[in-house]
């Protein structure tokens, strides 16, 4: 080795200790000027010497990179939200669930739950390789030139056990003392300070100069390793091992026996996080054993293996000034209290949901009270009641409008719903602008270069009236649009053009049914392979697919009997978006385990767990979490849980190994 590179692998190696020292341990081990001469010693020699660049040199971390459009990646392993709980009883209620669905002691490891914004850090050989946004829990932007410039994010790991590669999440959070300087800085030169931290945070992972992320005193939390054959077993070994190779963990996490020792946990950071730098909404409380958390598994949101205990929200009472009504893109009304502005956990509070009407009239809430308005961890707060002590006399009850406040259509309410809606679907403007902007929305057909305003635009032209419409849009129609010069209007038309490409089960999600989700899009377009294979199924047919209710089917059935949706698709087939699985989707898809209920329980050597329940739903079979009457059988790693064992025995459901069942798919 070159006595030139020695040099900078040396700089490079104390740089790197001191920077974990000071931003991970909170510990300095040298003074920033001293700092700052070795880190220009190394940039200036990495400038001279561009054959020994390394993209995870400390130099690197200053920033400088300019992202126009963050790239978009999926996640490896999916990034789950969790479920809420808020009472001692709604934790009692989970460990009953989940005591029904695993064997033996189960212990809780508690951490805080850090409020931020989420990140996904893969580590590949010990190095920083990529770190991707939540997103929408699949896929997330690349936004790895910007986490590198926070300190405690760890570019080059400590010692040598971890594993080949791994993910880890975390969240990325402004402390206080941080954010506050921000704001006084941004209130001297004139600018309106930030609303809180969290957004700020979240904010920060976004902008475009990665120069200034580095300017931000942002932090790193760990509290996730996520991979295959990591050799951990427990979440508490997990935060060990994250704290040994160099990620900050915080103190805080304990390791309990019981629910009870949980509630100690709360009850004391419900108190002394007032203390810590940075703020934190609740706890989240995680089954210990990774073996437990596999047997748990997934709900369609959240792992049932966790669960967050949000801190008591802080509340206000203002006076409600107004009521006014929505109309979203389904036709659903939504009333909006229109407050007098108040100050509420860090942010003025104007508006507040309030639901619909059997809210409105359950709390008896009328124009001109004095309400109670509290804000969770959601973006819209909420109102909890009225003081009555403070109601003027004579007053009226509110009255629910009847008809549409857009287009004047009576409205109707179905029973056991409790929205009102606007049946006028094809005429009432918020519903045609707001389907059209579903459609072109980022988790939906993604149009770049087309936004939600121009979409209204477009209506309101007259230039469309339906999504189908988009893909005859010419340049010149577009071009004469306020505020649309050559160049957007090129991108544009380019955008929808593309837009051809996105794969079934994002078109079906696109098309705005009523109660068809991402995620129940993903499982009709699996399940169905086609638009014609949906259009054409009973309503019986649907109900008898995985995770598909009463309520969804019937929504599909009456979307795929209207005359004009119909139409609608024909015109999208014809233009030739996609509206079946693409060749490539239906590799490895069959129809062997058809009709089969299976349970997967154990712990298995040849296939992991998510490869395993993937088999069985790409060969037509439907995942159970539970053994019942129904299960067709169960594949049975080792370490098959006693209680589980003797339910199968009971009940008389077949146990085949892994083996076994991978014949039965040949
Ligand atoms: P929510 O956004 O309310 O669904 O809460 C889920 C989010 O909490 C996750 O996506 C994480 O970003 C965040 N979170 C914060 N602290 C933790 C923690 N200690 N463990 C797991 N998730 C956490
Ligand atoms: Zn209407």
């Amino acid at each position: 080795m070159s006595s030139i590179q020695n040099k900078i692998n040396e700089l490079r190696a104390s740089l790197r200790e001191h920077n974990y020292n000071y931003y991970v341990l909170d510990n300095a081990t040298i003074s920033d000027y001293d700092f700052d001469i070795k880190l220009q010693e190394l940039q200036d020699l990495e400038a001279k010497h561009p054959e020994f660049f390394d993209a995870n040199s400390p130099t690197q971390r200053v920033g400088g990179g300019v992202t126009k459009n963050f790239e978009t990646i999926a996640h490896e392993h999916r990034m789950y939200s969790l479920d809420n709980s808020y009472s001692k009883e709604d934790l009692q209620d989970w460990e009953t669930r989940i005591k029904k669905l695993v064997d033996g002691d189960i212990q809780y490891t508690c951490e805080l739950k850090y409020d931020g914004a989420s990140i996904s850090l893969t580590y590949e050989n010990g190095s920083l390789a990529r770190a991707v946004t939540r997103g929408d829990g699949f896929q997330g932007d690349n936004v790895t030139v910007n986490i590198k410039t926070i300190k405690s994010v760890p570019l080059q790991l400590k010692g040598d056990g971890y594993p080949a590669k791994f993910d880890i999440r975390g969240e990325i959070v402004l402390p206080f003392d941080g954010f506050n300087k921000m704001n006084e800085e941004r209130i001297e030169i004139g600018e309106e300070p930030y609303r809180n931290p969290r957004n700020t945070a979240s904010g920060s992972l976004k902008l475009q100069d990665s120069a200034e992320v580095a300017k931000r005193p942002l932090e790193c939390m760990l509290y996730n390793i996520t991979g295959s054959n990591l050799g951990i077993q427990t979440q508490f070994e997990s935060l060990e091992k994250a704290r040994a190779w160099g990620f900050k963990v915080p103190k805080a996490a304990k390791l309990t026996n019981s629910i009870d020792e949980v509630l100690e946990f709360v009850d004391y950071w419900n108190v002394n996080r007032h203390d810590l730098p940075y703020e934190t909404d609740g706890v989240v409380v995680k089954v210990n054993s990774l073996q437990q958390q596999e047997e748990l598994g997934y709900t369609a949101k959240a792992p049932r293996w966790a669960m967050a205990y949000k801190f008591k929200a802080e509340q206000v009472s203002t006076k409600l000034n107004s009521i006014t009504y929505q109309v979203g893109r389904t036709g659903a009304i939504t009333p909006v209290a229109n407050l007098e502005p108040v100050e509420l956990a860090g942010t003025t509070v104007k508006r507040a949901s309030l639901h619909n009407a059997d809210q409105i009239e359950k709390l008896d809430i009328r124009v001109g009270d004095t309400v109670y308005v509290e804000k969770g961890g959601e973006i819209i707060p909420k109102i909890l009641g009225v003081d009555l002590s403070k109601r003027n006399n004579p007053s009226e009850p509110t009255q629910y409008i009847t008809s549409c406040p857009e287009c004047e259509t009576e409205l109707i309410r179905q029973e056991g719903e409790a929205q009102h809606y606007c049946p006028n679907y094809n005429g009432c403007s918020p519903q045609i602008i707001g389907r059209i902007q579903h459609f072109i929305s980022r988790k939906a057909m993604d149009i770049d270069g087309l936004g939600g305003e121009t979409v209204a635009l477009l209506v309101n032209e007259g230039l469309i009236s339906n999504y189908s419409d988009l893909y005859e849009l010419t340049k010149e129609e577009v071009i004469p649009l306020e505020r649309m010069a050559e160049k957007s209007a090129d991108n544009l038309i380019q955008g929808i053009e593309l837009s051809k490409n996105i794969p079934f089960e994002r078109v079906l999600f696109a098309l705005g049914i009523r109660y068809v989700g991402e995620t129940v899009a993903k499982k009709l377009a699996k399940h169905y392979k086609s638009i014609d294979a949906i259009a054409g199924a009973t309503q019986e047919g649907l109900v008898n697919v995985d995770e598909i209710g009463v309520k969804i089917a019937e929504s599909v059935s009456v979307f795929f009997s209207s005359e004009i949706n119909l139409h609608i698709i024909n015109r999208l087939q014809q233009f030739g978006v996609q509206l079946e699985l693409s060749a490539e989707q239906l590799i490895g898809q069959t129809n062997i385990l058809k009709g089969d209920i299976i349970v997967v329980s154990g712990v298995f050597e040849s296939v992991s767990r998510n490869e395993l329940k993937k088999l069985i739903e790409d060969n037509g079979g439907k995942l159970s979490s539970s053994i019942s009457s129904k299960t067709s059988y169960i594949v049975a790693g080792s370490n098959m849980g006693p209680s589980k064992k003797e339910k199968a025995n009971q009940l008389g459901v077949l146990l085949i190994n892994e083996h076994e069942f991978l014949q039965r798919i040949q």
